[in-house]
């Protein structure tokens, strides 16, 4: 018989078989809240301009296509550490973070957990409850046993924070604490700066394994608000990780373009890690592709570009605002009881709209409206021509 006879059928995707069935849908009003990207207020997903500009000025040098180094493109990396940690931060000017450009944030998770394992074969990984689907195929995939602390309090509509405090004060040391930077995938909900405060002390004390995964920087508060957890962490004196993505923030999504960085003690550390880094790096794929790693490198060393950038992020940042806002008020204009005010505190592309499963099945196949059965909708796919049917539809299953 065939080598493959018994292998087994993986299971689908549960986002891209919505999106499949989005596709097959007739309903000339139907809506996709199930994506995790951003789209504009056409409802398309945007070529920035400041990439447009990049990608004329990387056509007009004509370069060769050679490898990159392992570690990828020495200038993205440097910009992305200035990004990440400030340009005149003390761990960037005393050399002590070892960055690798990576294959979007989802590579930089890899790496870092690739090398996670080896450094401690035996740790756990928790992650939030809930949290972005792949963190913990991911973990699991490299090696780890991965399990949860608590996050989403649907009762409360926020953070059960007593209870994330309580799982990482139970942890074993070395335990490796997954943590969404900002924009938390999918409820929307980040911890307030006193919450970091309280998390970082107590992963410092516990003696466990931070790991930041910052794929939204820019899309909750600004560039340097939404880096604040990872200041909290460098001020604790910790080393940690901190995997980072431009998929969003310069819409890049299938250029693949992240980074890994992590924190080491000093110098001398950091090149340690680094080398080790590219090991992980060099038996995967050898090195990163040059495209994507050279528009973000030329437009965030280009101070023209760079402004340009900041300000179509805050326009993508201001719009998604403006839909949480807009999806409130008229949800409260169409009648609905319910108070939706909540839907303005969370941050970044997605809520939990505290919508049941219930309800979601029926908002897609009576409405054409398509949102993840856990109630997630992504608020960055709402614009002014469908927001108006979507809420609603809304109205009439909550009704
Ligand atoms: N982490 C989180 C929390 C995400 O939501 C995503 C993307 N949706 C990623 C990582 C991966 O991003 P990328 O596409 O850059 O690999």
């Amino acid at each position: 018989s065939s080598l493959f006879h018994a292998v087994e059928m993986a299971p689908r995707d549960p986002i891209l078989g919505l999106t499949e069935q989005y596709v097959a849908d007739t309903n000339p009003k139907k809506v996709n809240l199930g994506v995790g990207v951003y789209y504009d207020d056409n409802g398309k997903l945007p070529l920035l301009e400041c990439v447009q500009k990049a990608e004329e000025k990387m056509m007009a040098a004509h370069a060769a296509r050679g490898y990159l180094p392992i570690d990828g493109i020495a200038a993205y990396d440097a910009a992305v550490k200035s990004l990440v940690f400030g340009a005149d931060s003390e761990p960037v000017k005393s050399g002590r973070v070892a960055t690798v450009q990576a294959l979007g944030g989802t590579g930089g998770l890899r790496v870092g957990a690739d090398f996670l394992r080896k450094l401690n074969p035996s740790a756990k990984v928790l992650i939030s409850d809930p949290s972005w689907e792949n963190h913990r195929a991911l973990f699991t995939q490299a090696g780890f046993t991965v399990e949860t602390y608590p996050y989403y309090d649907a009762a409360k509509k926020g953070i059960n924070f007593d209870g994330m405090l309580t799982a990482l004060n139970t942890a074993p040391a070395g335990t490796v604490i997954v943590l969404h930077a900002c924009c938390h995938n999918p409820t929307g909900y980040d911890l307030t700066a006193a919450q970091w405060d309280q998390v970082v002390a107590a992963v410092k004390a516990r003696k466990l394994v931070a790991f930041l995964d910052m794929a939204y920087q820019g899309f909750g508060q600004g560039i340097a608000e939404d880096g604040l957890a990872v200041q909290k962490f460098v001020a604790s004196g910790e080393d940690f990780f901190v995997s980072t993505s431009f998929s969003k923030s310069l819409s890049l999504y299938g250029e693949r373009v992240g980074a890994l960085s992590v924190l080491c003690a000093d110098k001398d550390e950091a090149a340690r890690v680094l080398s080790q880094l590219k090991i992980v790096i060099r038996t995967n794929y050898s090195n990163p592709p040059t495209h994507g790693g050279q528009i973000a490198a030329t437009i965030l060393n280009t101070p023209e570009l760079r402004a340009l950038w900041e300000r179509e992020l805050a326009g993508m940042r201001t719009r998604i605002k403006e839909m949480r806002t807009a999806l409130v008020e008229k949800l409260k204009a169409k009648g609905v009881q319910r108070d939706f005010s909540f839907i303005t505190q969370q941050v970044g592309m997605f809520s939990y709209s505290g919508l049941t499963k219930d309800q979601m099945v029926r908002l897609r196949n009576e409405f054409g409206v398509y949102g993840i059965e856990s109630g997630r909708i992504c608020v960055a796919a709402l614009n002014t021509k469908n927001i108006d049917y979507v809420t609603e539809s809304i109205a009439k299953v909550v009704a």
